[in-house]
């Protein structure tokens, strides 16, 4: 039988076969080559599953080749690295520009980090309903801007479900993984979109503006209408890219466009003569912003805060 891991915990896992969640286990290693996995299976895959006769438990018995999968490098030397989530169809960043208030910086880092995965992706603005004109002006701005470089947008509010058909009908029958930091809402919003759910949400604390979490690990939750959302919490970073400052431009795609008419190949954007991009900027065609986080991720500071 044929299904989709929706939880791993370790040797545990949950896999949506037949219509229902069955717990299973693995039989024998699955092994990536040239790298140390710590996670053989992972939340998204799609698997082959045994269930024997009289046994609640089925057997893994093969992984079907993932079409992507997200990783997180150790921190330590060690090569060790573990996936977090494979064959996703859209990555979407959960943000607010209230409380806590997300970064451009931390957005872009996102995008460009998807780019590199080349997984499409787009941004949810949530708690749309306490947003003061200032605030709905500044993201009706980012809406534009981002729209035009090509990520969907969706302005939001948990607390208001007429706001959510849009997103509705981008999740239907995808695999779409959320990421965000603590408090922007991703739980609550989960819990709307899904019915029945209940997510543990919480009131923003010292623990989220510190960025301490609890869980580390995805799972996947079934949309009542098809499609999955896999949840990332405590997941502070979308995947670990170790970008190569020749090809950071190539994940910003309004820069990447403008690259071809620098006067050197190797341009970086910075400050080469005859720079398309450096004009673009000038001229209002690249926005400040995405420069900004550009020039960040090209001079490797941490702008996940
Ligand atoms: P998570 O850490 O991203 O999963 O955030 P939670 O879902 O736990 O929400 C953090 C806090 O933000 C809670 O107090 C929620 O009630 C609140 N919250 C979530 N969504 C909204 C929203 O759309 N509007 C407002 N005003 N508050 C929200
Ligand atoms: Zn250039």
């Amino acid at each position: 039988m044929r299904g989709i891991v929706t939880k791993s915990t370790g040797s545990n896992y949950s896999v949506f076969a037949g219509g229902k969640i069955i717990p299973c286990r693995i039989k024998g290693l699955f092994r990536i080559k040239g790298i140390d996995i710590t996670n053989p299976v992972v939340v998204g895959d799609e698997v082959e599953i045994d269930l024997q006769p009289g046994n609640d438990v089925a057997m893994i018995t093969n992984i079907i080749e993932r079409r992507n999968y997200i990783i997180r490098k150790s921190k330590n030397l060690s090569k060790q690295a573990h996936i977090i989530a494979s064959n996703i169809d859209l990555a979407l960043v959960v943000a607010t520009p209230v409380f806590p208030k997300t970064s451009t910086g931390f957005i872009d880092r996102f995008l460009a980090t998807a780019e590199a995965y080349s997984i499409p992706a787009g941004i949810i603005f949530n708690k749309e309903d306490i947003f003061d004109d200032e605030i709905k002006n500044y993201v009706n701005k980012l809406k534009i801007l981002y729209g035009k470089i090509g990520y969907q947008c969706f302005v939001v509010s948990a607390m208001k479900e007429e706001t959510l058909s849009e997103l509705n009908d981008a999740l239907k029958n995808k695999v779409t993984l959320f990421s965000g930091h603590s408090g922007v809402g991703k739980s609550t919003l989960i819990n709307v979109l899904i019915p029945g759910l209940n997510l543990k949400t919480s009131e923003i604390s010292e623990h989220h503006l510190k960025g301490i979490h609890t869980t580390t690990f995805a799972e996947m939750h079934l949309l009542p209408e098809g499609g999955n959302i896999i949840d990332t919490p405590g997941i502070r970073e979308f995947g670990t890219v170790e970008f190569n400052p020749a090809e950071v431009s190539h994940f910003f795609p309004e820069m990447f466009k403008l690259s071809k008419d620098c006067k050197f190949y190797n341009c970086t954007h910075t400050n080469e003569i005859k720079c398309a991009v450096l004009k673009g900027l000038e001229e209002g065609i690249i926005s400040e912003s995405r420069y900004a986080s550009y020039v960040s991720i090209l001079n490797n500071e941490d702008i996940f805060k």
